[in-house]
Formats: structure tokens, sequence, C-alpha cells
């Protein structure tokens, strides 16, 4: 799937920086354009291989927002048709699919990025997709309250939210950031594969992945989670039904992007590996298990060939909102902006005028 990448904010410009340095480093050509918008100057600084576009340079004079979601969008509205205007000839008609890349818990990317889809919905002709960031757990009331927020409008705006949580994909005991280059290079792989899968390759049979079949799994809107496990396989595809079983099972329940979430209203299998060890029977046992697993009737299920002694599972769901993860967060969310706003009503009830009008905004 050829893919246009926007990233706002500081993790969204990480994200986008590695997502493209992977695809162009595997030489899979999936990445078409990629652009880093932020309110801050140092942050497009350390980014080598992408774009940039400075925004609310009248506000903040490139330094950043904070973790002020509401100024992140008030400079993205400011702003717009400048960072439109930076990717005309950019996301050119090649493109099938544009993904706007955020951390939702801080402040330019979480405010900026859901009015950034909004326009590109008007734009463009292709789906706008998210890819957000959540918190972790142990990163404050403020962001979780802020993800909570951006990451209603963005359901609202997108066409889907690609959700990776900051708790997952990293190593325990990590420093935090050690843990975003290990969550970032994890990332860049799972989701680059997911592109990747999705384009034609020469030479390769029919089960192979269709661009169309990511997006019509991420077509049931609302959330979307990705799961990915390997393991080692045997040169004889009939030795590895079960290792494709295995895989699967660790991809969805221990491999995803969102603990947890494992009911959807549609999933995608992608079995990558070397084609000859890539097991007939099993991949189709692994998707009538993934059926049963996400109570889904739409299990679409493909091939990717890749050179290794590995096979490796990559599970797409869509429609994914139901799980129970996402409620727990959305509670944490809801708590911690309630703790906010009874703070906010105590010093200054003007000012919580102005922030109910500006969640209207869009
Ligand atoms: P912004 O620049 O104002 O949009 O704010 P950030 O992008 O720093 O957003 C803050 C959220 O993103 C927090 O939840 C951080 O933990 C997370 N974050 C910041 N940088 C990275 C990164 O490089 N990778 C990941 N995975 N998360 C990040």
């Amino acid at each position: 799937m050829k893919v246009a990448l926007i990233g706002v904010g500081q993790a969204g410009g990480n994200v986008t920086e590695r997502l493209a340095r992977f695809d162009a480093d595997m030489g899979f050509g999936a990445v078409q354009g990629a652009l880093a918008v932020n309110s801050a100057e140092a942050d497009l600084q350390s980014l080598d291989v992408v774009d940039t576009q400075l925004i609310g340079a009248d506000r903040v004079n490139g330094h950043g927002v904070g973790a002020d979601n509401e100024l992140g969008t008030e400079i993205m509205q400011s702003d717009i048709q400048q960072v439109l205007g930076s990717l005309d000839g950019r996301i050119t008609s090649s493109a099938e699919a544009i993904f706007v890349v955020a951390g939702l818990g801080g402040g330019t990317g979480s405010g900026g990025s859901p009015v950034l889809v909004h326009h590109l919905k008007q734009v463009y002709d292709v789906p706008v997709y998210a890819l957000g960031v959540l918190p972790g757990r142990n990163e404050g009331a403020l962001y979780q309250a802020n993800a909570g927020r951006s990451l209603k409008t963005l359901i609202r705006e997108a066409d889907s939210t690609l959700l990776i949580d900051n708790d997952s994909w990293h190593e325990q005991g990590e420093s935090m950031e050690g843990a975003f280059e290990t969550i970032n290079g994890k990332i860049a792989q799972r989701v680059g594969l997911l592109f990747a899968s999705g384009e034609a390759v020469e030479g390769v049979g029919e089960s192979v992945v269709d661009s169309s079949e990511v997006i019509n799994t991420l077509r049931a809107g609302g959330v979307s989670v990705l799961g990915y496990a390997t393991e080692v396989a045997s040169e004889d595809s009939g030795e590895n039904i079960n290792t494709a079983m295995s895989v699967s099972r660790q991809a969805l329940l221990t491999g995803t992007s969102l603990p947890d979430a494992t009911a959807a209203e549609a999933a995608l299998l992608v079995i990558a590996g070397e084609p000859d060890r890539i097991p007939r029977k099993g991949v189709e046992r692994a998707r009538r298990w993934l059926e049963d697993e996400t109570g889904s009737m739409q299990v679409r299920g493909g091939d990717f060939p890749l050179d290794s002694d590995r096979l490796g599972a990559l599970v797409l769901l869509g429609g994914a909102e139901r799980s129970e993860r996402i409620q727990e967060f959305m509670d944490r969310a809801r708590e911690a902006k309630q703790a906010q706003d009874a703070d906010e009503e105590r010093t200054d009830p003007a000012e919580q005028f102005a922030d109910d009008r500006l969640e209207n905004l869009f």
C-alpha cells in the first residue's frame, strides 16, 4: 500500500522518520512521501530523512506548546493552509492512503492531528488514517486527559485510528528514552511491514495481500490495532503448520499494539516468510482460529514473501474499539479530565467555557 505520512509533534515526527527510514532500508517503496509538522523547532532539527514544516511561529516562536493541546489545536487551525501547501506535490496520485502520526498525550500532536485529519479528508479522496501513540500508565494525569480528548476527536474524524500503547512493545526496566527508541523501532518494523504487505510482489502467487484488503479491514472505522510475532521456521513448509498457528496466537494474544484488544469487526492475517516455508494448511487454520477469537466474520488473509529463516504473523484488527482495553483507557482519561475540570472551575470559570467552545470547533 503506497502511503503518505505526516507526523505531528515530537512523537509523530520521530515515528514518521523511523517508518520512512525502515521502508527505504528494506527497499519496499511503500512510503511515498513523509513530512513532519511541529511547533518546536528543535524537535524538527533532530530529523534527517523527512521534510519538515514549522507551525505556530507567530504564537510560540519555535518553542513548542508544552502539553497544551488546546494551543496545539489553535496553531494547527491558524496554519492549516501552510501545512496543506507543503503537502502539495508530496501527496501524489500514487498514494493510496494518508497516515497522520502523533503522540496523543502531548500538545502539538494531540491537539493538531485531529484538525489536520479533518482538513485532509476534505482535500483528498484516499482514506485518511491516524496512527496515535497512547501515553503509558505512568505518564501522568494531564497526558491521559489530553489523549482521551484527542482520541475521541480522532475517532470521529479519521477513517480509522491505529493505536499504539506506549506500554506495549518495549522491554521492562528500560529508561523512557531507551523505551522510545525500542518502541519506535518496533512501530516502524510492524507498521512498515503492513504497508509493504499491501504491495504487489513480482513472481509470487495469488495469496499476496492487496492494498484494498488493508483498506477494507480498516473500513469499520473506529480503532484499529496491530499485532506481530515471529518464530524460527523449518525449511519444509509441512513442518510449519503448528508454527503458523503459534505465531498467529502470539501476534494476537501477546503481541498487539494495544494489550488485550481482541474483539474486532474485521481482521487481516498476513503470514510473512520465505514462500517455501509458508504452510497453506497452517495459514488456513490460523485464519479460522482468528475468526473465532475476534468474533469477526470478516477475516482476510495472505502471504508476504520475506527472505528470512523465520515465520512471522502480522494481525490487523479493524473496529476494535469495543475492547476492554479502550474502555479502560477512556475511563482513565475521563477521570483525569474530571479532576482537571474541577481544578479549572475552582480557578476560572471563563476558561472552562472557552474550553468547551474549543472542543466543538471541529
Ligand atoms: P508534542 O510534541 O507536543 O506533540 O508532544 P509529544 O509528541 O512529545 O507527545 C507526548 C506523548 O508522546 C507522551 O505520551 C510521550 O510519552 C510520547 N512520546 C514522545 N516522544 C515519543 C517517541 O519518540 N516515541 C513514542 N513512542 N512516544 C513518544
